[in-house]
């Protein structure tokens, strides 16, 4: 893939749990337009039990990006949450959430794909795998 300037290399990203975002923050930090279809830690907030606590240390919480602004410690500093080990769920959820903020408004948010389809939404999804070289460069 070329270096995301043009229209045909906007990428969808497909839910907005970590890895999802992540993959967003990192396709962003290479300069490439980003769509996130989902709703935000969805599966954390909904299908997990509430007062759980995380099972990965801190270290291991943090939501990979290119840049260390948007990190655990960011998060709590600028939210004026105390940082507690282990970690729990709903102060991880709220970091996903924050986290995606933290994206821009260059990042569109937009509802589960299949209610977009409901309402009739123009979407087309061309799905790209992409493989990231050793150089740092994004290839298809
Ligand atoms: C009880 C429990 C405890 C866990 N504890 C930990 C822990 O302490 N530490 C840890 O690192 N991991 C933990 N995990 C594992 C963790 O949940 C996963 O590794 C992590 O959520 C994977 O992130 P993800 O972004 O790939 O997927 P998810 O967090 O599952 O996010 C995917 C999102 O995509 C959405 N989605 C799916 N299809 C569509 C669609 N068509 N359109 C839009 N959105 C869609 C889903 O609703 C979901 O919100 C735990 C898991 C469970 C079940």
């Amino acid at each position: 893939m070329s270096q995301g300037k043009s229209a045909h290399s906007r990428v969808v990203v497909l839910g907005a749990g970590p890895y999802g975002l992540s993959a967003a923050a990192h396709l962003k930090g290479k300069g490439v337009e980003v769509r996130i279809f989902g709703q935000p830690m969805a599966f954390w907030a909904d299908k997990m039990p509430a007062g759980m606590l995380l099972r990965s240390p801190r270290v291991a919480s943090n939501i990979s990006a290119p840049e260390r602004q948007t990190t655990l410690d960011a998060f709590e500093t600028s939210a004026g949450v105390p940082p507690r080990a282990p970690l729990p769920i709903e102060t991880f959820v709220e970091y996903g959430r924050w986290f995606l903020a933290a994206l821009g408004p260059s990042n569109e948010f937009h509802p589960n794909l299949p209610r977009s389809r409901r309402h009739n939404s123009p979407t087309a999804i061309r799905v790209v795998m992409l493989k990231l070289s050793p150089e740092g460069a994004w290839r298809s």
